[in-house]
């Protein structure tokens, strides 16, 4: 099967976004760029992640034509393969529509350095204006935002977060979502402090060379 792991892995991160309750039902969605085949594997349109089987996930060209699927792909295909264009560093895009995050998207605030662990972001995660979901505007809206974040709230809607592979996009929306509560509650019985930039740039300096990563 064409993309066979990209599939698999599809699948087994899908699951784990309902688990670590990132999203829920079909909500949100995944894919993988394999840069040497130059092609996507995507999570396909209103399938729910728990009955997701790997030949659900839909292949599809880096222009968004679809090379092997029955399926209709995720209506929010055209940022995920903007944003493959856009950073050659990406090769893994998370969506998804988690609580905390999204709260502070409604708000159509930034999420700012309350805790060091917004550094898997960056110095903080920047906001993208509302657009309506799956439309050219809202890609072009992430793309203008995220820069060089790892992470990009989408206002009134979620959060994207982006990685070299699913581990670090996965790990990315798990730590943006304790930050992002974090800030709430913060905010519900005080004034948070944000942390200084300068502090930030030895943060994500560090997290260059974090965990196993060589
Ligand atoms: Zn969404």
């Amino acid at each position: 099967m064409l993309l066979s792991e990209e599939r698999n892995l599809i699948v087994e991160y899908g699951r784990k976004l309902i688990a670590s309750q990132l999203t829920t039902g079909s909500g949100g969605n995944l894919s993988l760029y394999n840069r040497s085949e130059n092609l996507v594997a995507v999570k396909p349109s209103g399938v729910d992640y728990l009955l997701m089987r790997p030949q659900d996930v839909v292949i599809v060209s880096p222009e968004g034509e679809i090379v092997d699927g029955d399926l209709k792909p995720s209506s929010e295909l055209k940022f995920h393969l903007a944003l493959y264009r856009h950073r050659a560093d990406v090769n893994a895009v998370v969506h998804t529509h988690q609580v905390y995050a999204t709260t502070i998207a409604c708000l159509n605030w930034e999420l700012p350095a309350i805790h060091y662990l917004v550094g898997f972001s960056g110095d903080k995660v920047p906001l993208a204006p509302y657009a309506t979901f799956g439309s050219q505007e809202l890609s072009d809206h992430i793309i203008a935002a995220i820069g060089h974040y790892n992470a990009c709230l989408m206002a009134n809607h979620g959060l994207v977060t982006v990685g070299n592979s699913i581990l670090p996009a996965f790990a990315v929306a798990e730590e943006i979502e304790l930050v992002a509560r974090l800030y709430y509650q913060a905010k519900c019985i005080g004034q948070p402090v944000i942390l200084p930039e300068s502090e930030m740039e030895i943060i994500v300096e560090k997290f260059k060379t974090y965990g196993q990563r060589r």
